[in-house]
């Protein structure tokens, strides 16, 4: 696959967002409009949603391609949605979809993967730009096989989209990322663009922040976000949307690791270290002007400067706080031990000052 081309040209960064599913003409255009605003240029709508069970919403079907056509029109953003059957392929390109993408269990099954190449390939669309999630099983080469196959269908706008892979259980992610598989990719096919999808990875909205970034700092082209103008009342992946506003806000906080900016982060990094530290310091001075006070209280009072309990106590709080914060308990216990140090050597002047 070296012959590939960019997924669109001249939209860097690639971020494509949008809901999980089209609900309403409003709920498009609302939603469309706001992330129009905030400057994201390639909108995503599932039209056909498949879903495990049946009975759930399957998706408006083509009636929402004329929602899609609007936001084209009228918001002059380009439009993505998922096709999983020739009659997908045929009524997207109909109704005039940009982008397509294939979820990841169509492209699992080889049968599903072969039609859409062969819908595909008749409709002689070479720049047409194709995206491939994993299959919901961690099989690289079944995805491998997946891309291969739109690839000799002739599109070379082609991209990989990574979205997690499905285990049994409940896990803090909805979908494992294992980022390991989508590396390989990267290695097996340098040429081919990679999309991170941290929606349907984490299922959760707090999620989307942290795995963007990690996908950045790996290399990942791109972002696919699901984002919708009420998530809360969202019919379908409710959990894992965000207005439009809350994503451009996640969308800000990203570090690009581009080599050129990478100097400038690295310093403003750096700034803020320096910050941090200098509240740090003027928090411990904080700390023992209050430690000299109980000093001088154990003083007037007859109170030994050390007290065993209390001491202990603070060890303990302060240990779980840290560990539940994701530090190491034992650093947490080191420095406590050095602030306390520092807090008995000040009381004990206080004490000999006072009666010198
Ligand atoms: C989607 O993008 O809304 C979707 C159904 O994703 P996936 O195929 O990754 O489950
Ligand atoms: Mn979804």
């Amino acid at each position: 696959m070296k012959d590939l081309k960019p997924i669109v040209d001249d939209i860097k960064p690639l971020i494509i967002a949008g809901p999980c599913s089209a609900e309403s003409e409003k709920q498009v255009m609302e939603t469309a409009s706001q992330l129009a605003e905030n400057g994201i240029k390639i909108f995503r709508a599932g039209i056909w949603k498949p879903r495990t069970k049946p009975g759930g919403f399957e998706g408006v079907g083509a009636e929402g391609l004329a929602w899609m056509r609007r936001v084209k029109e009228e918001l002059g953003m380009l439009t993505a949605t998922e096709v999983a059957t020739r009659q997908h392929v045929k009524e997207a390109l109909a109704a005039g979809i940009d982008i397509l993408w294939i979820g990841a269990r169509t492209s699992a099954n080889p049968f599903a993967m072969q039609e859409i190449a062969d819908t595909l390939a008749e409709a002689q669309m070479p720049e047409l730009p194709v995206l491939v999630k994993n299959p919901v099983n961690p099989d690289l080469e079944l995805w491998i096989g997946a891309l291969q196959r739109i690839y000799n269908a002739g599109i070379r706008r082609l991209g990989a989209i990574h979205r997690g892979f499905s285990v049994y259980g409940k896990h803090l992610y909805r979908n494992m990322p294992q980022w390991h598989i989508p590396i390989e990719l990267r290695r097996r096919l340098p040429q081919l663009p990679i999309v991170c999808d941290p929606s349907h990875i984490g299922g959760k909205r707090e999620l989307i922040a942290p795995l963007s970034q990690q996908s950045l700092n790996m290399g990942f082209d791109g972002l696919i976000i699901e984002s919708h103008c009420s998530p809360d009342e969202a019919w379908s992946d409710a959990s894992q949307q965000v207005t439009p506003e809350t994503l451009d806000l996640i969308l800000n906080t990203l570090v690009a690791p581009t080599s050129s900016q990478s100097t400038e982060n690295l310093s403003a990094l750096r700034q803020q270290i320096d910050r941090i530290d200098n509240e740090l310091i003027e928090l411990l001075n904080k700390r023992m002007r209050v430690s000299r006070e109980i000093g001088q209280f154990k003083k007037e009072h007859s109170m030994p400067v050390v007290q065993a309990g209390r001491y202990d106590d603070i060890m303990q709080t302060r240990r779980k706080l840290a560990e539940q914060m994701g530090m190491s308990g034992d650093f947490m216990a080191a420095v406590l031990t050095a602030i306390h140090e520092e807090s008995v050597r000040q009381q004990l002047e206080i004490l000999n000052n006072n009666r010198g």
